[in-house]
């Protein structure tokens, strides 16, 4: 087939199919010339609700600007096509993404939620629903760093609360049922939508994969329930979103905001350029604090402030700065440490004095994070009720080890700890019966998850190498 010719670009090659276009790789005939992807419809085959949605999918991209939604660069027609010029997106689609690597570890699957999450705030912000949000909608760019990006705006709606719209839109197999059982559907189709997208990144299939439209259909209206796979393992913050997401129900289904507040998501740490100023201004409290021997209050600051910073030096591609970030948040962490042990030791001669008695397991209490009490009363608790089942305290000492570690500043070590730890911890937890020790194990499980992804992203910040920092770089996003 012969690529199409306009003017001021060179078409290069054709780089997708859609439901209604034609996609090329094309370069603009400028100094520097640039790299773009050019989608291109033919007119004659446009019916008069394909005009529409190309007229609406234009003056959308015209407007929305954001750092997670393909831009448009420029639109054009002549006598056979009209064609949109967009940004290339040089990972090709979510859809591939997914098919070679069978499925996305959480990790992954998280880091893509909250981009495509935070393009959807900016929607909802603009008034804007997407209506046909799908893998193959979603693009990806490798460079810098591996970001996602909206696309494909041909069915998307300005929000109109007192209409709602009956006509079918979108692919069925990521359509809310509301909108294949034909009752009133809105925005929230959306949510849907990403609930079916992010089971596909976990499990490599979509909830209700079927071989035919009408089988897809039976499993809709008879609400087949949504089934996780066994042999996946997914933390608990994970399957309660994904779960909430997938509700037939939209007045059951997550809202909008509690999406965008989930933990699983943490969009409130998310590497955005407002959360650096959130950063900045912790830190500079955190200072003030410990200038004022305020220790509990300037670790929670420093704390809190490096929370926000990690994810941001993960994500920076420029070197100079991404060292400069990284030597402040060696600083930061070297500090919070230094602040914990001054705690550390003064509850450690607290505490001699109180309950030297009260609990033969005391030393290893004093070595847990003392600012957490709570967490350190409910380990030993655990530790008490584990005996009775083989293995389960031997793995409880293994994540204590991993902490020390962890407090020590050994990071690969203690990420090895707290993952063989889990690895005996998680199946335990998956055959314990409801009780109380079910409970701490639950809590205790989910601590340390948290601290082994932290733990990888303190050891991608120790670690990298800044001279191979750039081609890295996908990997540290990706893992
Ligand atoms: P349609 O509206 O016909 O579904 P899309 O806009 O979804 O068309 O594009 C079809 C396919 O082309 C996408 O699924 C994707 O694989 C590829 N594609 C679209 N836009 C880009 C882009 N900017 N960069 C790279 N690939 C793209
Ligand atoms: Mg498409």
């Amino acid at each position: 087939m012969s690529l199409p010719t306009v003017n001021d670009y060179s078409f290069l090659e054709k780089i997708g199919t859609g439901s209604y276009a034609i996609v090329y790789k094309a370069v603009k005939k400028t100094t520097p010339r640039e790299v773009i992807a050019i989608k291109c419809v033919d007119k004659s085959t446009l019916s008069k609700s394909a005009i529409d949605n190309l007229v609406t999918e234009i003056n959308l991209l015209k407007i929305l600007k954001h750092e997670h939604i393909v831009e448009m660069k420029d639109f054009f027609w002549d006598e056979g096509n009209i064609y949109i010029a967009m940004e290339y997106c040089d990972g090709g689609d979510l859809s591939n993404f997914i098919k070679k690597k069978h499925k996305l570890p959480e990790n992954v699957c998280r880091k893509f939620l909250q981009q495509l999450a935070l393009a959807l705030k900016y929607l909802r912000e603009n008034s804007v629903c997407h209506m046909d949000l799908k893998p193959q909608n979603l693009l990806l760019m490798k460079r810098p760093k591996l970001t996602l990006k909206v696309g494909d705006f041909g069915f998307a709606q300005y929000l109109a609360p007192s209409e709602q719209k009956f006509t079918i839109r979108g692919s069925p197999l990521y359509m809310a049922p509301e909108i294949l059982l034909r009752h009133k559907y809105d925005c929230r189709v959306d949510l849907w939508s990403v609930g079916v997208i992010m089971y596909e990144c976990l499990f490599g299939k979509a909830p209700y994969s079927s071989n035919s439209f009408q089988e897809l259909a039976e499993k809709i209206k008879d609400m087949r329930p949504i089934e996780l796979p066994k042999s996946s393992y997914i933390s608990p913050a994970c399957k309660n979103l994904l779960l909430s997401l997938l509700k037939h129900n939209p007045s059951e289904r997550i809202t909008f905001e509690d999406f965008f507040a989930h933990e699983f998501l943490d969009l409130k740490h998310a590497p955005i350029q407002e959360n650096f100023h959130h950063a900045v201004a912790l830190v500079q409290k955190a200072v003030q604090s410990d200038a004022q021997k305020n220790t509990k209050e300037a670790i929670h600051l420093y704390s809190e402030a490096l929370r926000y910073f990690i994810p941001l030096l993960i994500n920076e591609v420029d070197l100079q700065r991404k060292e400069a970030l990284r030597s402040r948040v060696n600083e930061y962490i070297k500090r919070a440490e230094q602040l914990k042990n001054v705690c550390l030791n003064y509850d450690r001669s607290e505490e001699r004095g109180v309950m030297q008695k009260e609990d033969e397991r005391a030393p290893s209490l004093q070595r847990m994070n003392t600012l957490d009490r709570s967490t350190s009363f409910s380990f030993t608790e655990l530790f008490a009720l584990s005996k009775s089942t083989t293995g389960m305290s031997g793995a409880l000492e293994i994540g204590e080890a991993a902490e020390q570690y962890l407090a020590e500043g050994n990071y690969a070590l203690a990420l090895e700890k707290f993952q063989s730890s889990l690895g005996v911890l998680v199946p335990l937890l998956g055959k314990e019966p409801p009780g109380r020790r079910r409970d701490l194990l639950h809590k205790q499980v989910q601590l340390w998850m948290k601290a082994a992804e932290s733990t990888k992203e303190l050891l991608v910040t120790k670690d990298i190498d800044p001279q191979a920092a750039n081609e890295t770089h996908e990997q540290c996003v990706l893992q």
